[in-house]
């Protein structure tokens, strides 16, 4: 081998725009994104269920050995909150979205006034959860009541309110070198307690929104 020269692959060998079964044999990759067989709707769905799919895999792991994590493990604490801070963002947005704009069509619900566009370009949970809460109807009896809202949105408040976010789990500081708040105090983080609160939180949104409820209002076939 030329001595100038590391022997690392070349990147197409590693991420390509060519399918690679050219030869039929290599099935050494997965899809990062296949354009032909999915709706937008549907590729954000399949993003959520990889982010959330690869923080579960991270906390089995931490326990595959043991019952209790180890130090050696404590690292893997912000990919963890960063993977669950994604998908509830991406989650808590798509519910957002159908729910302002059912709103606008809706006999049972206040027409949506939210600056829906702001919201969806910034990462901030506290404010998405209180445009959901200025939207969805609170009362219990409503065709589109839903339940488990006041639990669901105090865990996701607090969870924003610990400064958990996009940002604070990627970086320590910010531009001016000021740390984030999360990374002032001491934390600990209960992988199992996560894990289990996350998944029915994102079930519950999913089950919500892909309920009948809401077509079956565009129907005008709900009860008065
Ligand atoms: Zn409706």
């Amino acid at each position: 081998m030329d001595s100038k020269k590391c022997g690392i692959n070349e990147f197409t060998d590693c991420v390509t725009n060519e399918t690679p079964y050219t030869n039929n044999q290599n099935k050494d990759f997965i899809v990062i994104y296949a354009v032909d067989n999915e709706t937008h709707a549907l590729h954000e769905e399949i993003i959520v269920s990889g982010y959330m799919d690869a923080a579960e895999r991270i906390i089995n792991s931490i326990y595959s050995d043991t019952n209790v994590p180890c130090a050696g493990d404590d690292h893997l604490a912000l990919p963890i909150l960063h993977l669950y801070s994604h998908a509830m963002e991406l989650t808590l947005k798509s519910f957002l979205y159908v729910m302002h704009f059912h709103s606008k069509l809706c006999p049972y619900m206040k027409s949506s006034s939210i600056k829906i566009e702001k919201l969806m370009t910034h990462h901030h949970l506290g404010n998405i959860v209180q445009a959901l809460k200025s939207i969805l109807p609170g009362e219990t009896n409503s065709a589109h009541y839903f339940a488990g809202s006041i639990e669901i949105f105090k865990f996701i408040d607090d969870f924003h309110k610990f400064n958990i976010d996009s940002i604070s789990t990627r970086y320590s500081s910010d531009k001016d070198g000021a740390f984030y708040q999360l990374h002032c105090a001491q934390s600990y983080l209960k992988p199992k307690n996560l894990k289990l609160t996350i998944r029915k939180i994102i079930n519950k949104i999913n089950e919500y929104i892909g309920s009948d409820h809401l077509s079956a209002c565009h129907r005008g076939e709900l009860p008065t």
